[in-house]
């Protein structure tokens, strides 16, 4: 068995990948990490070292999709690691459906089911898939492990599950899955060692990202989520509106004449920040700008926050801990802020020093909820996941072989 596990998390567009040294316990250490950009347009790749230095790499010219995508990775990691071996490759995938409540081993029986998921999540299920297969022909020995974005949230209660439409529908899958479960169950992971006071109780953690989204945990399981059905629901992000009434989906048909297919750019691609800004779906450029579009922008984004811990709340009947992480919520003081300041009835209190420094703990000794920032690390819990997986299968195996 070599030592190496690669990490793949496939988009439309992008192809990200990381590379961990497989090692007793569950902290593998990171050894490069890596993303092709504009696959299908303008190609480029760039990656890092463990220590975020820049490494060199060759241009990506001839990439064109998927399979030409991790050709490119394969063939680059080859040279870079020369003698050892892949023994495994973890992907994430965005949709489990009902069935996956953890990973799963890939088989042509569960690459046929995740096929069947395709229109539940037909922006992302597709590439997470077409990865799979690349991987599968380029490396065909080697054991799969796919990681569901919905496998964390299978614990929701079943009126948090509930698509309140006739009964009937949900036995064709209508139901709430949630998303981001992968930054979650990383975050859920490392609260006991950085945050033990709130680890056992009520937390709220907040992924705030292109993608973005809410999380109730309680004792580090998740109870409620903002994401609902598809990953278009709940929160205000980067290009998607979060909640909307469903009326205005009818109207967009019915009143406006447009097809599905437009309806569905509009709704993953043109709207949220970037559509009400009419600027950027850049947090950071949004911040910096001074438009009325880009004003309205944030503080639409940032009402949605605070609307949601409100609501997550009243699901935990309470609060003892906020956690933000993600892109804008990792990096963001004035998100950060207008948030905690939004959340002042709870007995929330920033410390501003703590926030502007980019401290793990943010909220003053005095704050009645403590509030965290803590950096998600969706590569490494599907290293974990992949690692444990084929852990746990070789050993079965074993049993039933009766080898060593
Ligand atoms: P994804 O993984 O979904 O692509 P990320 O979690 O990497 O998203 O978040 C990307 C977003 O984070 C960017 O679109 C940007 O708006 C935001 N971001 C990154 N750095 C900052 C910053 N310093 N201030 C505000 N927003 C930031």
């Amino acid at each position: 068995m070599g030592e190496l596990a690669l990490v793949l998390n496939s988009g439309s567009s992008s192809l990200k990948f990381a590379v961990f040294r497989a090692v007793a316990g569950d902290d593998w250490p990171l050894l490069v990490r890596g993303n092709i950009q504009g696959i299908g347009t303008a190609p480029q790749m760039s990656a890092h070292d463990q220590d975020g230095a820049a490494l060199s790499i060759p241009p990506a010219t001839q990439v064109r999709d998927a399979q030409s995508a991790l050709t490119h990775v394969l063939g680059w990691l080859r040279s870079r690691f020369a003698a050892a071996d892949l023994f495994a490759v973890g992907h994430r995938v965005v949709h489990g459906g009902p069935r996956h409540a953890g990973p799963a081993l890939v088989t042509p029986e569960v690459l046929s089911e995740l096929r069947a998921l395709v229109p539940f999540a037909p922006l992302h299920q597709p590439y997470n898939l077409a990865a799979i297969e690349a991987a599968a022909q380029q490396r065909p020995g080697v054991p799969q492990v796919a990681c569901f974005d919905t496998s964390f949230h299978r614990s929701l209660p079943a009126v948090a599950r509930l698509v309140p439409l006739p009964a009937a529908l949900g036995e064709k899958g209508l139901q709430r899955y949630g998303f981001h479960g992968l930054s979650y169950e990383y975050i859920a992971s490392v609260l006991p060692r950085v945050a033990p006071q709130i680890a056992a109780g009520r937390v709220i953690v907040a992924h705030l990202g292109s993608g973005a989204s809410m999380c109730a945990l309680r004792a580090g399981v998740s109870v409620e989520n903002s994401f609902g059905f598809t990953a278009l629901d709940g929160l205000c992000m980067g290009t998607r509106p979060g909640s909307v009434d469903p009326g205005v989906i009818l109207y967009l048909f019915q009143g406006l004449g447009m097809s599905a297919k437009e309806v569905e750019t509009l709704l993953y691609k043109k709207s949220g920040l970037l559509g009400i800004s009419g600027l950027s779906n850049d947090m950071r450029e949004l911040e910096r700008s001074e438009t009325a579009g880009a004003r309205l922008a944030v503080d639409y984004f940032l009402y949605r926050a605070a609307q949601e811990i409100g609501a997550l709340c009243a699901v935990l009947g309470g609060i003892d801990g906020l956690v933000f992480t993600a892109g804008i919520g990792e990096n963001s003081p004035y998100v950060r802020r207008r948030i905690c300041q939004a959340c002042a009835w709870l007995g929330i209190e920033l410390d501003e020093a703590a926030n502007q420094a980019g401290a793990t703990r943010i909220s003053t000794a005095a704050s009645a909820a403590s509030v965290w920032v803590i950096p998600t690390n969706e590569e490494l819990m599907i290293a974990r996941h992949t690692g444990r997986l084929l852990a746990a299968d070789g050993a079965a195996r074993r049993q039933r072989t009766g080898s060593p």
